[in-house]
């Protein structure tokens, strides 16, 4: 993804709820969209009505924003997912949360998934044994995922298993936190992928 200069926390206050860009501090009083929970710029806390195209535009930025992917790659998992059988809206959904990036940040091995995508850029992982440094790289079910045994002992890693041992792991997902190690026991159901989202609205975007 191109790399995205914009405060992190204005896109939270842009869409109006916390989108947890920011691992720790999303949790703590520092929140900005604690301090101030009204979109940035001088029309900012002025209420405005969206159109049926603007509801369905900001769904798929704030989507977009989640999973920090960008705008042609976002088009092409839709592609994807609208190829698949099935229903469209959560094959999508399913193919942003196979994304090693994700996969990571749901094993509780980064404290946001923009962390994640630049410890993986980094090398820090291995996919079933091998090194894998692509964020969207994407994982399948039954794939093992951990860190590799020189990144173990970061001190980085440590602040991050000490801060999401405390979080939800998910049950489609095993994470042993004290080996980093992983696995991907199965496709996620759409109720298993908690994540404020009106998926079918992104379905109506793109289907105009
Ligand atoms: Fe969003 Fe986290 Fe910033 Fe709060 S701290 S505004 S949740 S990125």
């Amino acid at each position: 993804m191109a790399r995205d200069t914009k405060a992190v926390c204005r896109k939270c206050r842009r869409e109006g709820e916390k989108l947890f860009l920011k691992g720790e501090r999303c949790f703590s009083d520092k929140c900005a969209i604690e301090r101030r929970p009204y979109a940035p710029g001088e029309q900012g806390n002025k209420r405005q009505k969206l159109s049926e195209f603007g509801v369905q535009l900001r769904e798929k930025q704030k989507v977009r924003q989640i999973y920090g992917v960008s705008e042609s790659q976002f088009k092409k998992y839709f592609e994807m997912a609208d190829n698949k059988p099935g229903i469209t809206g959560e094959n999508f959904l399913k193919i942003l949360e196979s994304r090693l990036d994700n996969i990571v940040y749901r094993l509780g091995f980064a404290a946001s998934r923009n962390e994640a995508r630049q410890l993986v850029r980094h090398g820090h992982f291995l996919v079933n044994g091998e090194r894998v440094d692509i964020p969207s790289y994407l994982v399948e079910e039954g794939d093992e995922v951990e860190v590799k045994d020189s990144s173990k002992d970061m001190k980085r890693m440590q602040e991050i298993v000490e801060f999401t041992g405390q979080q939800n792991i998910p049950a489609w997902v095993e994470a042993n936190l004290e080996n980093k190690t992983g696995k991907v026991l199965k496709e996620p159901e759409r109720e298993d992928i908690d994540l404020p989202v009106r998926e079918q609205l992104i379905v109506e975007f793109y289907s105009r």
